[in-house]
Formats: C-alpha cells, sequence, structure tokens
C-alpha cells in the first residue's frame, strides 16, 4: 500500500470537535472521517485496523463454540413490539418506515430477531445450547454523540446469544463467554477489569461489564487492588469503614447553626470534617418520605437505595413537596426523635458515635448524638457509595475507584425474551418450556478507539502489533534516487512472499514530513531507506513502541523486520 494523500490523508493540526487523544489522532493519522455526529467512514488502514480488532473476536468467538451468522440491521417492528422494547426503547432507536407504512428500525441489537429465529426452528433439548453471534453495524441514536467511536450513532459490535435448558447449562457458556471476552482484551492489548454491572434495558439478573481504566471513560468502576473483584460503582458492595463518627458526649447537645445545611458547611463551622456528620438524603417513594442516612462523606447510590425500597419509582423531594411531610426538616431533618417518616440508614451508621446530625427544626443541629443511645439505626442496609480507601468485601484489601471504557458487557437473560416471544423447546418429558438466554456484546469499533487511546504518545498513535492495521511503514527518503526505490521495491516484493503486506512512504516530501508522518500512523516497525544505504549498504529499523533504532544490513532486512515484530509489543 502506497502513502498518498488519499490512502492516507494525515493532517497536522489537531481537528477542533476532537476532545479525546483517539478521537483526535485517528482523524489526523488519516484512518477515518466523520461523516455526521457520531458517523464515520473508515479509510483504508482505519478499515484495516477495526479488520483485524474484528479477527481477533470471530477467533476467540469460535474458539468458544458460537458459531456466525449475520442478521438484517433493518428490523421490522413487529419482534419488538412482542418483547414490549419498541416502546421502552425510546428516542434512542433509529425508526423509520417502508412505502407501505410499515414500522421499521435500525437495530440497536438484536435479542428479538435471533429468539425469533432460533424458536422457528421448534428446537428440542436435544439441539440446545445453541450460541451465534455477528459481528455488525448497530445503531443508537445517541443524545450526546462523542468522543469519536467511542460514542457514535452508528458503531460496530459483535454480539452473541445463546439458548440453552437449564441454568447450569447457561452458567456454563457464560463462564466461556467471560473468558473469552477476557481473551479478546489480552489479544487487542487492553487491560480489563471485569466488573459486575446493572443490566439496564436489556434485562437479566446477573450481568458483567468489561471495563479498560481510562481517564476519558464515562463510567465509574469500583475495583480491588489486592483480588479480582470489580463492580460498577452503582453495584459495588465495601466493607464499612469504621471511619463514621466523632467527638463523644454524655448526651446530645443543640448548637446554633444559622442557614448552614450542607454538610461541608455544617463541618467547618463547628471545626471538624465531614466523617462526623450524618448526611440526610430526602425521597419520595409510593407518596411517602423516605429519609435516607449515610455518613457525610459519601452520596446515597439511587441504585442501591432502589434495591432497599423494592422499587425505583423514587425522587429526591422536590421543594414544592415539603409542605406535604410536615415531619421532615427539610436540610436539618435527624435521627433522633424522628417520627412518621421512612427511614433507611447506610450500614456504616450503626455502632458510631459522637456525630452530629440534624435536629429537626430549622437552623439547629445536634452534636455528641450516639447511635444505639439516641437512636437506633435501623433499618440498615449498604445504601451509600464508596470512597477511595474503603475495604473490599472479599478480601479486604484497598478498593479504588476510576473511570472506565465499557467495551464489553455480557448477560444472564434468563427467560425474559423467551417467555416474551414464546420461544420454547421441548423437554425430556414432552412438555414445552421457555428456553433460558444468555447474552454478549462487544463492541468492535470502541474496541479500536480504545487500543488508540491506551497506546499513543505526544508524537501519534503506537499500534500494538496485534491490531495494528498493517506491520511495516518502508520510507523510502528520497524516492528519485534508483537504488533506493529499487531497495524499497525489493523489500516490498520479499515481505508480500511472506505474506506481509506493507505501507511504503515514496511520496516527494521532504524527510521530517515523513518520519512526523510514520510517527502519527504508528505502524510498529519503520524502515528507513536513506542515504546510509549508499554508504554502508544498511537501512534503520525504528520499533514505534520503545523508539529503539538500530541499522541493519539490507540483505537482512526481511529476517530482522519479522524478529523484530515478534518481539514488538
Ligand atoms: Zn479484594
Amino acid at each position: 500500500m502506497r502513502f498518498s494523500r488519499v490512502t492516507v490523508p494525515t493532517l497536522k493540526e489537531k481537528p477542533a470537535e476532537a476532545q479525546i487523544p483517539s478521537h483526535e489522532l485517528l482523524l489526523r493519522a488519516g484512518m477515518m472521517r466523520a461523516v455526521a455526529a457520531g458517523i464515520y467512514t473508515m479509510l483504508p488502514l482505519g478499515a484495516l485496523a477495526l479488520q483485524r480488532v474484528e479477527d481477533i473476536v470471530r477467533r476467540e468467538m469460535n474458539a468458544a463454540g458460537a458459531l456466525e451468522v449475520v442478521l438484517p440491521t433493518l428490523h421490522p417492528a413487529d419482534p419488538w413490539m412482542k418483547s414490549g422494547r419498541w416502546h421502552q426503547y425510546g428516542p434512542e432507536m433509529m425508526r423509520l418506515g417502508d412505502r407501505q407504512g410499515r414500522d421499521f428500525c435500525l437495530g440497536p441489537t438484536a435479542e428479538e430477531l435471533i429468539t425469533e429465529a432460533v424458536a422457528k426452528t421448534a428446537p428440542s433439548y436435544r439441539d440446545l445450547p445453541v450460541n451465534l453471534y455477528q459481528i455488525q453495524t448497530k445503531f443508537r441514536d445517541e443524545t450526546r454523540p462523542r468522543f469519536g467511536l467511542i460514542r457514535g450513532r452508528e458503531f460496530r459490535m459483535k454480539d452473541a446469544y445463546s439458548f440453552h435448558v437449564d441454568e447450569g447449562d447457561l452458567d456454563r457458556t457464560y463462564d466461556r463467554m467471560r473468558q473469552a471476552y477476557s481473551s479478546v482484551a489480552r489479544g487487542c492489548s487492553l487491560p480489563v477489569r471485569v466488573v459486575e454491572a446493572v443490566t439496564g434495558l436489556i434485562g437479566g439478573d446477573v450481568s458483567h461489564e468489561f471495563m479498560v481504566v481510562s481517564g476519558i471513560g464515562e463510567d465509574v468502576l469500583v475495583y480491588c487492588g489486592d483480588c479480582d473483584y470489580g463492580a460498577d460503582a452503582e453495584l459495588e458492595s465495601h466493607s464499612p469503614g469504621g471511619m463514621f463518627g466523632g467527638t463523644e458526649a454524655a448526651a446530645p447537645q443543640e448548637v446554633h447553626t444559622p442557614g448552614l445545611v450542607s454538610v461541608e458547611e455544617v463541618a467547618s463551622f463547628l471545626g471538624t470534617g465531614p466523617a462526623s456528620v450524618t448526611k440526610c438524603v430526602l425521597y419520595v417513594a409510593g407518596g411517602e418520605a423516605v429519609a435516607v442516612f449515610v455518613p457525610g462523606y459519601r452520596e446515597v447510590s439511587e441504585t442501591k437505595l432502589a434495591r432497599v425500597l423494592g422499587t425505583d419509582e423514587f425522587h429526591p423531594m422536590r421543594e414544592d413537596e415539603r409542605e406535604k411531610f410536615p415531619a421532615v426538616t427539610a436540610g436539618y431533618t435527624g435521627p433522633v426523635g424522628l417520627e412518621g417518616v421512612r427511614t433507611v440508614f447506610d450500614l456504616e451508621i450503626a455502632g458510631a458515635r459522637g456525630l452530629i446530625c440534624g435536629a429537626n427544626r430549622p437552623d439547629y443541629h445536634l452534636g455528641g448524638v450516639e447511635e444505639g443511645r439516641d437512636f437506633a439505626a435501623e433499618p440498615a442496609f449498604d445504601v451509600a457509595t464508596a470512597v477511595q480507601g474503603d475495604a473490599c468485601v472479599r478480601c479486604g484489601g484497598e478498593l479504588r475507584i476510576a473511570r472506565g471504557i465499557e467495551i464489553g458487557h455480557i448477560f444472564k437473560l434468563g427467560v425474559k425474551y423467551s417467555e416474551a416471544m414464546g420461544a420454547s423447546f421441548t423437554d425430556r418429558d414432552g412438555k414445552d418450556k421457555p428456553m433460558i438466554m444468555g447474552t454478549y456484546g462487544i463492541g468492535t469499533s470502541r474496541i479500536l478507539a480504545t487500543v488508540v487511546e491506551q497506546h499513543h504518545d505526544d508524537g501519534g498513535i503506537k499500534w500494538p502489533v496485534s491490531v495494528a492495521p498493517l506491520p511495516v511503514e518502508v520510507l523510502v527518503i528520497s524516492p528519485g534516487r534508483r537504488e533506493q526505490a529499487e531497495a524499497a521495491e525489493r523489500l516490498t516484493r520479499a515481505l508480500a512472499g511472506r505474506g506481509m503486506e506493507i505501507l511504503v512512504d515514496d511520496r516527494e516530501a521532504s524527510p521530517g514530513v515523513k518520519f512526523n508522518d510514520a510517527d502519527l500512523v504508528g505502524l510498529p516497525l519503520q524502515v528507513v531507506i536513506g542515504k546510509k544505504l549508499d554508504s554502508d549498504g544498511t537501512v534503520d529499523l525504528k520499533v514505534r513502541y520503545t523508539g529503539e533504532r538500530r541499522a541493519v544490513r539490507v540483505e537482512l532486512a526481511v529476517e530482522e523486520i519479522e524478529r523484530a515484530l515478534e518481539e514488538a509489543p
């Protein structure tokens, strides 16, 4: 492949729309171009890199026993109506009509179509399990498409669906797919954390996300530095910290705290820190006020609270609702003597002493409050978010909180879709039963961007060999000189003979431009054919990842390239 402005249209300047390195570099390195918000054309090198990622995914899926299928991207509304998601999906679903006015959508995922397809085969227990996958373009009309390929409206994804006779059988496939996803991440040189996750609109009871820790990540995860425990920040469990509490007193004392309502204001006014202030957040659930108490240095996790309340139909109490609930005093609600209100306490409050709480009258707090003596923290649940340094529930190690990019998500669905869509199998006893399902998604275009996000420097992309669009770029410094042109030609043919396609920069451009572009495009190896070919018969070999550079004799270049590629990251 020749480096021309058409094939690899590199850009010198950072494009205005790029907010993160991978977005900027994929554009500047001439790998892709924007078509509309969240929609991209992949140019030759970008398309090759995407292909490499998808090859790795395909290899791991096949090794896990999944079979490749191709479903349409254009879905009729009917199966989506049956599952109930035609309405649940809302504006994120790209909808359109045909000339007869029938409703269609561009598939955001394919549980409905695949469930219908498998159900139509009228399987018996002997036909199961079956695990089918496709690598396909998906569509989601994101509110805020951004970060290039990280959050697009049209994107590439591998989605797989498995069908089983029972939970045990699903568990086996689920574990196998979990391992396969970790292998995909390793194959793409992405360090990944597997975390317990929220199931959301897809449904099901158990799900895991595959997260790459990154400052630009849109999700927050909590993971243990010592074991493999990890969870979505909304779902994590931490051991109660035991750091909650302050100066003890024989009895609660009322303190005047005029106009001070936030934990920080109260703490600093009383010359202490949030570690001794009880935070109260008021919610309304089912027309009833709920006072949730957590340590002042934590937040209420609404996902955890939903589990405690058994519903996600609740909201923080609005100002205009306050007069309906005279038992609570906005900004000054405390647990001592609080009546006529449903209370929920975080586990960490149990046994805490020397607390500062709202006094249940405006402009007053209580100090020196003790749980057990002045109020009972009942019922107590894990309803607060973790903070850096909390203890792991599994091993006691230190929990870390980080932002992450979600590259994959797997779910145990159970019978959610098979029941809704009448997808059953005939069991040994001759009875029809709903198939038990799993679903497994991994974003291939998002992986591509994440690889660039994780592997770059100021000069450009540093492709790991496994996903590099091409392994080698040959820079011909003076393409007008016959010796150099011929050496490049011979090297290209020799490598092609070994099944290796390369990129050749034979443009009439200054060496500086070529060196900069080679670093920007970031292929793992650079071979510089220049003056030294005439003087001592050598070419320079540069490993992009490490910057290491050495001269090799031109006749040994092929062997040296192969060896260097084996050693490169
Ligand atoms: Zn741990």
